[in-house]
Order: C-alpha cells, then sequence, then structure tokens
C-alpha cells in the first residue's frame, strides 16, 4: 500500500510528497530480520551514528559549562543572543571579502529551520521558486506549505552537477523570489568553482531573484575545488546564506543553525525585510537557550586537527565507495564526489533481471542483503542512487560487497 503510493509519485515530474526520513523507515520495515545480518544503513546522513564521526570534547564540555552556569535557564531573543550571533557573524566573515554584523546573522534550530524562515520571509501571493533536481526534499516540502509554486532546474551530471543556468533563466518569470542552491551538494557530493558560483549570481542579478545558499556542508570539501561560500558574490545578488553545526562539527541533534544576509546590495538590508524576518524568528523560537550560549566555546574550542582528521577520513571513505560502486557493472558515477557526505550512482536496471527501477532495487537490496540505500527518486531523479559515505570504512566495504553480490545475483 505504502509502496503504491510512491510507485504513483513518482510518475509525477516533481519529487514524490514523501521525506527522505519517511522513505527510510519503510525501507528499514522491508529488512528481511529471520537472517543474521546486520542492517547497514548508507541512507540517511547522520554520521553520528559511526563512531569514526564524533563530536569533539571541547564542544561536549562548551554545551555543559553553558548549562551548569545556570546563566542561560530563560529565553533567548527569538533571533538568537547575541554573542552566539556574534560568534556566528566572525565564522562566516572568516571566509568573506566584507565583514559581517552580528545583527545580519539569526539563529535557527538546525539548518530545516533556517530553510523554513526564508521560504515564509520570502513568500509573496503568486511567488514561485527554483530548486535543483536532484535536491533537498524538504524545500518542496515547505514550499508546498507555504503555497509557492516549484519549478525545478536540472543539475548536469556530465558537468560536475552544476547548475542549467538557461533552464533557470526560461523558467523565471516576474513572480520567481529565488532559487537554491546547495554547496557542497546534497546529493550530488558536487563542489562548485568559484567561475560556477559567480556566473549563478550573474544570473540572480539578471533574474532580479535571491540566491538561497544551502552551506550545510560548508567546508567539508576534500577534492580540487575548494569551498567558496556564495556570499563571496554579495556585491553582486541578494544572498541568504543557511548553516549549522550539524554536519561539520558533527552534532545534528543539536539544532544549532543560522540563517545569514550575506550580501551588500540592498535588497536583504531594507527596514521592511529585516522586520519580516524578526516576525519569523519570533514564530518559530529557535534552538535551547544554553546551546547557543555554547557556540563561541564551541567555534573557538574546536581544534584545526578535528577538521582536518574528519576531511581525511571522509576522502578515504569517498574515494573507497567510489571505487567500489563503479566497479560494479549496472552502476556508472559521472563524477567523483569531492565534498558534502553523499553522492549520486546512475543505476541501469536493464543489466537486472528483475528489477524495475531504483525503488524496487532499494527495497529488494534491503529486503535480501540488509542494506539500506535511498533511491534517487526521492531526491528528484528516478533511476539513481544516493549513497552516503560518511561511514565506518570497514561497514561501507561490507555494505558495498553486500551491493555487488546482490547486483550478481540479479544480473541477466
Ligand atoms: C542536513 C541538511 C540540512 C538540515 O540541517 P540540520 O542542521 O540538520 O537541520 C539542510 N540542508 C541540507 C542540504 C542538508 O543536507
Amino acid at each position: 500500500m505504502k509502496k503504491q503510493h510512491l510507485r504513483g509519485c513518482k510518475e509525477t515530474e516533481s519529487p514524490p510528497n514523501i521525506t527522505i526520513k519517511g522513505i527510510l523507515g519503510l525501507l528499514m520495515e522491508s529488512v528481511d530480520h529471520s537472517d543474521d545480518k546486520q542492517v547497514i544503513s548508507l541512507g540517511m546522513g547522520d554520521p553520528t551514528v559511526h563512531s569514526c564521526f564524533s563530536a569533539t570534547v571541547a564542544a561536549q564540555e562548551a554545551v555543559v559549562e553553558a548549562l551548569r552556569s545556570a546563566k542561560f535557564n530563560g529565553y533567548s531573543p527569538t533571533v538568537g543572543l547575541p554573542q552566539t550571533r556574534k560568534a556566528i557573524a566572525d565564522y562566516l566573515s572568516n571566509d568573506l571579502p566584507y565583514e559581517l554584523s552580528a545583527d545580519e546573522v539569526y539563529i535557527t534550530a538546525g539548518c530545516t529551520q533556517a530553510i523554513e524562515v526564508a521560504l515564509s520571509v520570502l513568500a509573496r501571493p503568486g511567488c514561485n521558486i527554483l530548486l535543483p533536481r536532484p535536491g533537498f526534499p524538504i524545500y518542496g516540502l515547505c514550499a508546498e506549505f507555504r503555497n509557492i509554486e516549484v519549478r525545478y532546474f536540472d543539475l548536469l551530471p556530465d558537468n560536475g552537477w552544476e547548475v542549467d543556468l538557461h533552464a533557470v533563466e526560461e523558467l523565471a518569470d516576474h513572480n520567481t523570489m529565488a532559487m537554491v542552491i546547495i554547496n557542497p551538494g546534497n546529493p550530488c557530493g558536487n563542489v562548485y568553482t568559484y567561475q560556477h558560483l559567480e556566473k549563478i549570481a550573474a544570473t540572480a542579478k539578471r533574474l532580479a531573484i535571491v540566491v538561497i545558499a544551502d552551506e550545510v556542508y560548508g567546508h567539508l570539501a576534500f577534492g580540487p575545488n575548494p569551498f567558496v561560500p556564495m556570499g563571496t558574490f554579495g556585491s553582486i545578488a541578494p544572498v541568504l546564506t543557511l548553516g549549522s553545526l550539524s554536519k561539520r562539527w558533527l552534532v545534528p541533534g543539536w539544532r544549532v543553525g543560522w540563517l545569514a544576509t550575506t550580501t551588500t546590495v540592498g535588497t536583504l538590508k531594507n527596514a521592511k525585510f529585516v522586520e519580516r524576518l524578526k516576525k519569523n524568528c519570533d514564530i518559530c523560537g529557535g534552538p535551547a537557550t544554553f546551546i547557543q550560549a555554547a557556540v563561541t566555546g564551541i567555534i573557538q574550542g574546536t581544534q584545526d586537527m578535528f577538521f582536518k582528521k574528519n576531511i581525511r577520513l571522509l576522502k578515504q571513505t569517498s574515494d573507497l565507495c567510489y571505487q567500489k560502486t563503479t566497479a560494479i557493472s549496472c552502476f556508472s558515477c559521472p563524477s567523483k564526489p569531492q565534498g558534502s557526505m553523499v553522492f549520486m550512482v546512475k543505476l541501469n536496471s536493464s543489466m537486472l533481471k528483475d528489477i524495475s527501477d531504483d525503488l524496487d532495487f532499494c527495497f529488494k537490496l534491503a529486503k535480501e542483503e540488509s542494506v539500506i540505500i535511498l533511491p534517487g527518486s526521492a531526491v528528484g531523479l528516478q533511476n539513481w542512487l544516493r549513497i552516503m559515505f560518511a561511514a565506518e570504512p570497514s561497514s561501507l566495504e561490507e555494505a558495498l560487497e553486500r551491493v555487488k553480490s546482490f547486483c550478481d545475483r540479479h544480473a541477466r
């Protein structure tokens, strides 16, 4: 019944109205527990289930200290504690050609709430938003609840998943309010060049739209392209930067995120817009005060070694994943992952005798091998798979061995 619902959805142009968590839940239910295979999930982007990806002690101590001080048991301002806004402003300014001030940063409950605030604050009657395909389904879901029409532009697999800027120009009209860029990319594992980001900004300027830059994977880049924040081009187009501690600091459960007006052009600076932003924050609330109070300590107390170690590990696990998947004949991968914790692999189901598509592949794989992989349909791309590589190397190896024997068994 539920599976049928998914099937019905994939006939449409846009991603199905089910969240990643929803699909992964269904996949988990199809695991056959009668064999003794341990379940390995390469589905959800939560690296903390693997012990090699754990938060630093310094971060934990900052939280404990903030809590013990008993100074942060009350409400914080809904836009965030002043010292937290300042800490994030300083952190982001390190990589920007201009200085961000504390009052240009709004503290949210994870990047998820920053998405909600960004879309709510920009929404107008009859407006539309341009979203990447493949993409991150929360954007589509949130837009739907805000009555924002969604239009998808393609990311081009053979061009390092760059934005099809022609499509963006074609899709936009006078009701378009924003386009979303996720860099480093989920689900594609891409890291955009300076030049491509500059072109995106120039396009947004021409179309008079805001760039919503989802940089939740900021600095998690381990390939040839360095991470360049979209705010670098904040003098060309209005940019809203979204981020969080979740991925880089490996604390997704702490729910600290932000939205920053990383731009020097007027639109996002005018008093009316700032007022709308504040009102939206009043509705949302934001993260717990003592967690906010710890942010300065978390950022200042985290050693460079922690980031370097994680980048090294992500490079290692992504290389391993890329090698193992490209060695499977019904898979192909147009570009090696360069960033984030996930990447996309193309499935050639015509090489398999009894697998109809990506959903069928993932459900049968879960049942027969106890390996969970996200079907591409969940992120808007049929007959692709999204694989999460932020996992223990030994688990990754084991999981991909099982995927290989599954493909061998079902080969034509
Ligand atoms: C994980 C993720 C988010 C949500 O981040 P949280 O801080 O956990 O709310 C937003 N956007 C993308 C692209 C993500 O991968």
